[in-house]
C-alpha cells in the first residue's frame, strides 16, 4: 500500500464532467488500497478572471493580502466540488483549505514560499480511511492571513505535502502525458521520456518547457521527492523525475533540447580593457533590475575589448538605454543590440561522463549552416545563441544528431 499524492491542473477540474472523471480515477486508486492525498487548481480560467475583478475594483492595483484573500477562493471550490463527486460515489472524503490544514507560509502575499505543514489532521483522516483533497496554490501565514505561492503554485502544494507526509510518489495530472525530448510541435518524432532527473528537469523548464512550476522540481529535488508527470484522461506511464541514478546503464548523453525566443543581445564595443570593466558594464545593468543571461568578454585588441551579454526581450530597450550610458561614461566606441536571435540548448546529465558532446553539437549546427553567435556551458547543458529564424532546424537537427528521434510508426 502506497501513500500518493496527487494533483489535478485547472483544464483538468475545468467542468463538473472533469471533476466527475477525476473522481473516478481517485476512486480507483482507492480501490488498490492506496492512501490518497489529491491536490487540485482552481477551475481553468477562474484564477484569471478573479485577478480581473481584482483589478476592476481597484484600478488595475489591488492591495496583495485582498488579493490572496480572493484568488484563494478558486481553488475552495474545486475542492469542495470534487470531495463532494467522491462522496457520492461512496468514497470518504474530506476538502480541506491551506489554512485548515495549516499550510503556514511567509508573507510575501501573490509569492510567499512555504514553511512548514501541519500532517497531524491529514494522517488522521487517512487513517480513517478517507480521501484528503486539499485546496493547491494557497497557505496561511503566522497572522493569519491568507496567501498564495505565485501562479501555477498548486504543483509546489503537492510537492511539499508529498514531502511532508513522505509520500511514494507525487503525481502530477496535467494535459500532456509527460515530459518530451522537446517541444513536439517543433519537432514531429519528439518523443516522451519515460525518466529524467531533477536537475535535468529544472534545466528544461527554465529553458522554457513548462509543464511543471520551476520551484516545485526545486522543491522535489531538495525533498527527494519522486515526481510523476501524466496525463488526466489517457493511460500511460508519464515522465518520473528522479534523482540522478548512475546504475542506469543506458543512460542517454542528452536528454532532451530546450529553446527559447524570449531574450535579446546587447554589444558594447571598443571597451577600455581596465579591471573592473565588467562590473562596470553590467552593475548599471542589474541595478536597473534587470538580468543577465549569458555573458561573453572577447579577448582585447589594443587594450579595448568587446562585450555581449543576453537579457530577457522585454528588458531590452530599457537595457540599451542603460548600456548607451554607460557607453558614454567610459568612453566605449559603440553600443548594439539584436532582438532576432534564440537560444537552443541540449541539457543531460550524461554529459558528465562523455567528452565531444559540444563538437558534436558544432558539428550538426554547422552542418546546417547555422552560425553560433554566443556558446556558454554548465556540467548538465550547453546553449547557443544563433539567428531566430533558423531555431527549429535547429533544434530538429540537434534532435536527429543526438539520437533522440522516435522510430517511425507503420504507415508513416
Ligand atoms: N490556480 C492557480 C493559477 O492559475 C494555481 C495553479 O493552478 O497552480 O495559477
Ligand atoms: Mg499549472
Amino acid at each position: 500500500m502506497a501513500l500518493i499524492v496527487q494533483k489535478f491542473g485547472g483544464t483538468s477540474v475545468g467542468t463538473i464532467e472533469r471533476i466527475q472523471q477525476v473522481a473516478d480515477k481517485v476512486k480507483k486508486f482507492r480501490e488498490n488500497g492506496d492512501d490518497i492525498v489529491v491536490v487540485v487548481s482552481a477551475m481553468s480560467g477562474e484564477t484569471n478572471r478573479l485577478i480581473d475583478l481584482a483589478k476592476q475594483a481597484s484600478d488595475g492595483n489591488p492591495e496583495p493580502r485582498e488579493l490572496d484573500m480572493m484568488v484563494s477562493t478558486g481553488e475552495q471550490v474545486t475542492i469542495a466540488l470534487l470531495a463532494m463527486a467522491l462522496i457520492n460515489r461512496g468514497v470518504p472524503a474530506v476538502s480541506y483549505t491551506g489554512n485548515q490544514v495549516r499550510i503556514l507560509t511567509d508573507s510575501a502575499f501573490n509569492k510567499a514560499r512555504i514553511l512548514q505543514i501541519d500532517d497531524e489532521k491529514i494522517r488522521a483522516d487517512l487513517n480513517a480511511g478517507r480521501v484528503v483533497v486539499v485546496a493547491g496554490f494557497q497557505g496561511v501565514d503566522e497572522q493569519g492571513n491568507i496567501t498564495t505561492l505565485g501562479r501555477g503554485g498548486s504543483d509546489t502544494t503537492g510537492v511539499a505535502l508529498a514531502a511532508a507526509l513522505k509520500a511514494d510518489e507525487c503525481q502530477i495530472y496535467t494535459d500532456v502525458d509527460g515530459v518530451y525530448t522537446t517541444d513536439p510541435r517543433v519537432v514531429a518524432q519528439a518523443r516522451r521520456l519515460e525518466k529524467i532527473t531533477f536537475e535535468e528537469m529544472l534545466e528544461m523548464a527554465s529553458l522554457g518547457s513548462k509543464v511543471l512550476q520551476i520551484r516545485s522540481v526545486e522543491f522535489a529535488g531538495k525533498y527527494n521527492v519522486p515526481l510523476r508527470v501524466l496525463h488526466s484522461f489517457q493511460e500511460g506511464l508519464g515522465t518520473l523525475i528522479t534523482l540522478d541514478d548512475e546504475e542506469s546503464m543506458e543512460q542517454p548523453i542528452i536528454s532532451g533540447i530546450a529553446f527559447n525566443r524570449d531574450e535579446a543581445k546587447l554589444t558594447i564595443r571598443g571597451v577600455p580593457d581596465t579591471p573592473g570593466v565588467a562590473f562596470k558594464i553590467l552593475g548599471p545593468v542589474s541595478g536597473a533590475n534587470i538580468e543577465v543571461d549569458m555573458i561573453v568578454q572577447n579577448v582585447s585588441h589594443d587594450n579595448t575589448t568587446d562585450f555581449t551579454f543576453t537579457v530577457h526581450r522585454n528588458d531590452y530597450q530599457k537595457a540599451l538605454d542603460v548600456l548607451k550610458q554607460t557607453a558614454e561614461a567610459i568612453g566605449a566606441r559603440e553600443v548594439s543590440g539584436d532582438t532576432n536571435i534564440a537560444k537552443v540548448s541540449i541539457v543531460g546529465v550524461g554529459m558528465r561522463s562523455h567528452a565531444g558532446v559540444a563538437s558534436r553539437m558544432f558539428e550538426a549546427l554547422a552542418k546546417e549552416n547555422i552560425n553560433i553567435q554566443m556558446i556558454s556551458t554548465s556540467e548538465i547543458k550547453i546553449s547557443v545563441v544563433i539567428e531566430e529564424k533558423y531555431l527549429e532546424l535547429a533544434v530538429r537537427a540537434l534532435h536527429t544528431a543526438f539520437e533522440l528521434d522516435a522510430p517511425a510508426r507503420q504507415g508513416e
